[in-house]
Formats: C-alpha cells, sequence, structure tokens
C-alpha cells in the first residue's frame, strides 16, 4: 500500500488527502490549525495538528518514511518552501507541490520537488481545451501529463483529402497522429500515404498546446 504525506489541509490538500484514504492509500495529514485536522477527522488514517517548518515533529511522526508527501500550502511560499526543505532533507523521494505562480513553481523545482503543479494554470488550460474541442466535436482527450495529453480531433478542412506524408504533422505541429478513427473502427498503421478523409478523426498526441493549436484549425 502506498502511503502519503499530506501537508497543509486548506481546500485543495484536504480533498486530496480524503480521495487518497477513500482509494485505499495510508494517509497521514498535517496542519498548523487544529480545526482543519479536526474537520479531516476520520477521512485519512492520521490526522496531525503541528507545524511543518519544525522538522523534529515530522521526524517524531515518521514522515521520512512516506512514499510520497504532498505539499498543499499555496499562498505562503516562505512556509511551503522550508518544508519543502525538510521533507527533502527526509529522503523523500515523491515530493509534489502547489505552487501559486511560475516564480513558486521554479523555487519549489530548485529545491527538490519532484513535481509541482499550479491549479489555476491547469484547470484552465484543461477546460479550455474541453471547450474548444467540444466546439469541434472533437471526443475526449487523455491527460498523460501535466504537459502531454491524447486527443481526438476532425481533421481540419485544410487537410481533407491530403496523404499523412504531405500535411508534416510532427515537424510543423510537433504533434505525432497515432490512430485514425472511422466511426468505430480506429486504424492504427498510419503511413505517409494514408489519406485524410473528411469523416476521420485524427487521435493524436503532443503537449496540450499543440493540441490546442490543431483544434483550432
Ligand atoms: P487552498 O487549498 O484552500 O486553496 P492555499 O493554497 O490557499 O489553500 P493556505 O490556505 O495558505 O493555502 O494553506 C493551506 C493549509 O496549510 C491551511 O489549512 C494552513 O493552516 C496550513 N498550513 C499553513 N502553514 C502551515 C505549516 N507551517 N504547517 C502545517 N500546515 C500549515
Amino acid at each position: 500500500m502506498k502511503t502519503f504525506a499530506v501537508i497543509g489541509l486548506g481546500r485543495f490538500g484536504s480533498r486530496l488527502a480524503a480521495n487518497l484514504y477513500e482509494n485505499g492509500a495510508e494517509v497521514i495529514a498535517f496542519d498548523i490549525d487544529p480545526v482543519c485536522v479536526d474537520k479531516i477527522g476520520n477521512s485519512v488514517t492520521q490526522a496531525i495538528a503541528g507545524d511543518a517548518c519544525d522538522i523534529s515533529l515530522l521526524k517524531r511522526f515518521d514522515i521520512g518514511s512516506c512514499d510520497y508527501a504532498i505539499v498543499a500550502i499555496g499562498s505562503n511560499l516562505g512556509v511551503s518552501t522550508l518544508i519543502t526543505m525538510n521533507l527533502s532533507e527526509l529522503g523523500i523521494e515523491n515530493i509534489i507541490c502547489k505552487a501559486q505562480n511560475s516564480t513558486h513553481k521554479m523555487i519549489l523545482e530548485k529545491i527538490g520537488a519532484k513535481q509541482v503543479f499550479i491549479p489555476e494554470h491547469e484547470f484552465a488550460d484543461r477546460l479550455a481545451l474541453s471547450l474548444i474541442s467540444s466546439d469541434k466535436s472533437i471526443m475526449d482527450y487523455i491527460e498523460l501529463s501535466d504537459k502531454y495529453a491524447i486527443d481526438e480531433t476532425e481533421v481540419p478542412k485544410q487537410w481533407t483529402g491530403k496523404r499523412v506524408g504531405d500535411i508534416n504533422i510532427r515537424a510543423k505541429h510537433g504533434v505525432n497522429i497515432i490512430g485514425i478513427r472511422h466511426g468505430d473502427d480506429v486504424e492504427v498503421e498510419i503511413t505517409p500515404d494514408t489519406v485524410l478523409d473528411e469523416s476521420a478523426v485524427l487521435i493524436l498526441i503532443g503537449s496540450y498546446d499543440a493540441l490546442r493549436k490543431i483544434s483550432k484549425m
């Protein structure tokens, strides 16, 4: 069973902690505010009230043995930096942090966070992609990471009737075609001679940005 320490039980941290626990993980939830700790109560394995800037406290509760530590304190750069340094010092490899902006993200990455996310940015990017997608009746997309996804999109008008080799999608757009949907059938053997017909749907892999640009064509 994977073990998680969730530090900071605001809206994001408390929801994440409860969700991980519901899905069978062992979760130690940590917050300086006893009210937040009381609220999460039975929804985690153990809820601790204390200051995570204090490394001796983290050691006392053996936070260093967790597989993952999530620092869910976006609003205070100083505090999240110090806590991330403490967790790194305890030897936790998978430190995941919430940041408020790109500068905050860069600092946390430099001091040992393995993954840093800015929830508002990521949600906005994904919402934009899904809204654009539904406009063009693109089906759905699969998130692969915070940068890359697989998406389905109708063949843009300027590509219909063309060969895959002619549109140069990888070099020009940084995206690969991994399949072409024809109704319920999916063609996966794509060659430069494959012709893109109007009714086909492209299955693409690439960055959110690149996928969004193609879906707008
Ligand atoms: P939200 O998820 O609600 O958007 P946020 O990113 O705005 O949260 P804060 O509300 O500032 O961040 O902090 C999240 C939680 O972290 C709060 O419940 C706060 O009490 C807790 N917290 C702040 N400092 C510490 C600390 N030193 N040790 C442990 N918990 C802390």
